[in-house]
């Protein structure tokens, strides 16, 4: 379990985390991503269109 940033609920997190991984927190649908494993540290995914260009 890490701490959502946004709303401060718990999120879970998957046994295997990676870091990059992309999770939604249940409590305010925030997009959320892993951005560093030892300790987890969550932050705020950037709200990305479906544009991946190249
Ligand atoms: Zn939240």
């Amino acid at each position: 379990m890490s701490e959502c940033p946004v709303c401060g609920a718990e999120v879970a997190i998957s046994d295997d985390p990676v870091e990059g991984e992309l999770l939604d927190c249940e409590e305010c649908g925030a997009e959320l991503e892993i951005l560093a494993l030892g300790p987890i540290t969550l932050g705020e995914a950037p709200e990305m269109e479906e544009d991946w260009g190249e």
